[in-house]
């Protein structure tokens, strides 16, 4: 576990002065387990979350599966964007614990999610991205008011603009993220700490522990957000009916 002075606060003492916020997918929602049932079911194979190392990891199988370029493109985004798929996800463990002590504690922990619609993905239970992501809060977190879910929606050239820019208009101050790429743009454009909630590569080498904050999972598993609540001193109790 890293060790940072400041974090020894008492939590409710420290979010005061230091605005949360989060990214969605892989930090609240697990949405790389579902995906990969569709994915393995596509494609034959018998791949686990931990054996996601890129960003494109989806594509490379795909290709090595004998797809082409364009067609692996399309397959992850079918993966990945597909609303019907996203709503089937289930929380990564801690998470919903993590949200609720936020709001019962007085505070906010806003969603900026950079899940968008791609116009070939085609669902059929939900009709767009919006949607099924509000459905899936209202399911796990209906605690929270639809002020703090700031979706993407829109699929254009700025994806990497919207994080950065949402943290920096709301003044955050520590942001909860998964992907390293996200994290480390994150970092360069805001004042922000970042929670990066990872085992992907490393980015610790460009920024100090003041600024960014990793939470490892064990033996390859993707870290969970009990680990992240620990980090703060969060007092929850995990509730395993849940899971
Ligand atoms: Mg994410």
């Amino acid at each position: 576990m890293v060790f940072v002075q400041s974090l020894l606060v008492p939590p409710k003492i420290f979010f005061k002065e230091n605005s949360p916020a989060t990214d969605f997918d892989g930090v609240i929602a697990d949405h790389k387990n579902e995906a990969l049932k569709k994915l393995n079911l596509i494609l034959g194979t018998s791949y686990k979350t931990s054996n996601i190392k890129t960003y494109n990891q989806i594509i490379n199988w795909a290709i090595q599966e004998g797809w082409s370029e364009d067609d692996a493109q399309m397959l992850q985004d079918e993966i990945f964007f597909n609303p019907d798929i996203l709503y089937k996800a289930k929380p990564i463990p801690g998470a919903i614990e993590l949200s609720k002590w936020f709001y019962e504690s007085g505070f906010s922990l806003p969603i900026f999610t950079s899940r968008r619609d791609k116009a070939h993905v085609k669902p059929k239970k939900f009709k767009n991205i919006k949607e099924a992501t509000l459905a899936w809060i209202q399911e796990y977190l209906p605690w929270m008011p639809e002020k703090d879910i700031h979706i993407k929606e829109v699929d254009d050239e700025y994806v990497r603009e919207f994080k950065p820019g949402k943290i920096n208009k709301n003044d955050i101050k520590v942001y909860f993220e998964d992907l390293p790429v996200h994290a480390e743009e994150i970092l360069e454009r805001t004042s922000t700490r970042v929670v990066l909630i990872s085992n992907l590569i490393d980015v610790e080498s460009k920024f100090g522990p003041d600024r960014l904050i990793r939470v490892k999972g064990l033996d390859g598993k993707h870290p969970d957000m009990f680990q992240a609540c620990a980090l703060f001193g969060i007092p929850i109790t995990p509730n395993v009916a849940q899971y």
